[in-house]
């Protein structure tokens, strides 16, 4: 067991190891981007599972996505082979729904309940008008929950029922959380019923990467860890694995001003002295932004793989650049369209996610309904979705009918496509994917392994990494974000700026920002200046684009030809 565990331990470093072989009880792991979090927390597990005799049952894991759970369970399926089962891996929402299922009689539901969907919820809240008690009680007679009390109902339960609380303390021994800089009050409390103070408790999070307080997050749980768990260890990761030297040192410079973290510190693993500065493009319009990020990927995709062929001078990871390595990030979700459309013209192909519930999605509803009648046909998650699309892209083509609350068969052949990698990570269990569809958000559906050049948010770029990123509209009035006639207050203006630090340190090997001189906003052209932000940044930093980006066919397939 002994050379298990200390293989295991070797892929670490010296203070990543700390902090996988900390003894029990409560531990804080504070660490910056790309630091290895997710590296050290799976082997945390593996290692306490492998050495300390720890049960994988007596685990459990909860990341802030349905992808990161994913990811999480697959790293996990790697180290401790099939017993990584057994450990409960899931988001705060999973979680909650397990807690319900196993107690519905207790929590007054029937055991069929089931999450309601947006028309449901839509028809209750009509009906029920501002009456929150009435709202509930309508859903309830349907047997539905919505989707926010899949945490607080299990918190109201466990609050009412000490043995309860005892028989999970029990079941979920240590206890794992990913992100904790983004945990709000219900999914705080949860925490702290299901973890005794002096519990086997381990958070891992970078305050500065608290980006979700407009959901009700706060990074005040964070940062009083230590008052709220007695004698927490506290571990610092600063060795940055992911991102070159320059993009870390630029990162470094525009988190400076706000950080939250004492004595910040983020050392670059990565020290290639050919590695290119970040280049940023002052663009004239949206239309020269978007046409900048298209030839920019275009040399990056095509160019690099012609002067692979010929010469055999590879400079390192940067020669096969794919579009699966490319993200262009941007902070509303309305900047994707002139982008998107730019890209497509080009024939480049791209998946697009925002950080949005799924269930949001237009279409995506109807499609679960649809699905929900046709339960008893069996079959792949993803067969059964695309025939659901093609019937209700029919049946909402026909003009006569108007049951679909403006859902139009683009809407269906768009969710379809979102929908569709998520489909098929879920086989033929179609339990599953209703679950993820009610409770996930659009970022989960990512697909990682698509050919396809990814357009995000920034908040939905959380936790992932990509060897080329373009963070655009780097603008006063969008980082930090402006509404007409009224002024930010310094706390929002701190977390826009850690938002910008997200999207800066989601970058590998080449990061490019660019902003607009002029913009339609708020239904009027007006005049943009460059983010604040960015003249925190030490100019010897950036490379200035504009001129000597070489023009290039916009029609990939001219080329081909
Ligand atoms: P974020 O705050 O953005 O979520 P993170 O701390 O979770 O970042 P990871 O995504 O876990 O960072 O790791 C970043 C990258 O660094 C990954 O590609 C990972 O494989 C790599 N990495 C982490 N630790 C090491 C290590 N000890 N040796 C080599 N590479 C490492
Ligand atoms: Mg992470």
């Amino acid at each position: 067991m002994e050379e298990v565990g200390t293989g295991l331990l070797d892929r670490l470093d010296a203070m990543q190891r700390v902090a996988a072989s900390a003894p029990g009880g409560p531990l804080l792991i504070v660490a910056g981007p790309g630091t290895g979090k997710t590296r050290t927390l799976t082997h945390r597990i593996a290692y306490l599972c492998a050495e300390l005799n720890v049960y994988p049952e007596h685990c459990l894991a909860i990341t802030f996505t349905r992808r990161a759970a994913e990811e999480l369970r697959h790293r996990l399926d790697g180290l401790l082979g099939p017993v990584a089962e057994d450990v409960t891996v899931g988001t705060f929402h999973s979680l909650g729904l397990t807690i319900l299922r196993e107690n519905a009689r207790a929590a007054g539901l029937p055991t069929t309940f089931r999450i309601a969907d947006d028309t449901e919820r839509a028809t209750a809240r009509a009906e029920a008008g501002d009456d929150d008690a009435t709202y509930v009680k309508l859903l309830r007679a349907q047997d539905l929950v919505d989707l926010d009390e899949l945490v607080t109902l299990p918190v109201e339960l466990l609050r009412d029922d000490p043995a309860l609380v005892e028989r999970y303390r029990d079941r979920w021994r240590w206890i794992f959380v990913d992100e904790y800089q983004d945990v709000d009050a219900t999914q705080y409390e949860l925490l702290r019923l299901l973890s005794p103070a002096d519990g086997n408790l381990c958070a891992i999070g970078d305050p500065d990467q608290a980006i979700y307080s407009f959901r009700g997050a706060d990074v005040a749980y964070f940062l009083r860890f230590s008052a709220d768990f007695v004698d927490a260890r506290l571990v610092r990761l600063t060795r940055n694995y992911r991102s070159s030297a320059p993009i870390l040192a630029t990162a470094v410079q525009a988190i400076a001003p706000s950080s939250l973290v004492r004595g910040r510190r983020l050392d670059p693993a990565r020290l290639d002295p050919e590695a290119p500065l970040v280049g940023r493009y002052p663009a004239a319009s949206v239309a020269d932004e978007a046409d900048f990020v298209v030839r920019t990927i275009d040399d990056l995709v095509g160019g690099l793989s012609h002067r692979s062929l010929d010469s055999g001078q590879i400079d390192g990871r940067t020669s096969d650049i794919s579009f699966s390595d490319i993200a262009v990030l941007y902070r509303t979700d309305t900047q994707a369209a002139p982008i998107r459309d730019a890209l497509a013209r080009a024939n480049v192909p791209v998946q697009k996610r925002s950080h949005n519930r799924l269930r949001d999605r237009p279409g995506v509803s109807v499609i679960a309904r649809e699905l929900r009648h046709a339960d008893g046909l069996g079959g792949s998650v993803a067969a059964r979705v695309r025939l659901a699309g093609q019937v209700l892209a029919e049946r909402y083509a026909a003009p006569t009918l108007d049951v679909t609350g403006g859902v139009g068969p683009e809407d269906i052949w768009s969710a379809v496509e979102v929908l569709t990698p998520l489909a098929q990570r879920c086989g033929d269990d179609l339990a599953s994917f209703l679950g993820q569809l009610a409770t996930g958000a659009e970022v989960d559906a990512l697909d990682p392994r698509a050919e396809a050049v990814t357009l995000l948010t920034l908040h939905a770029a959380k936790g992932l990494e990509f060897p080329v990123v373009f963070l655009v509209g780097c603008e006063d009035g969008l980082l930090p974000l402006r509404f007409p006639g009224s002024t930010p207050t310094e706390d929002e203006v701190a977390e826009e700026r850690r938002l910008f630090f997200v999207g800066l340190t989601r970058a590998q090997d080449r990061l490019y920002v660019s902003h607009v001189g002029r913009r339609l906003r708020h239904g009027q052209e007006r005049d943009c200046s460059p983010s604040p932000f960015l003249s925190d940044i030490d100019p010897g930093l950036f490379e200035r684009l504009g001129d000597t980006v070489p023009r290039r066919p916009k029609d990939r397939q001219l080329r081909l030809l």
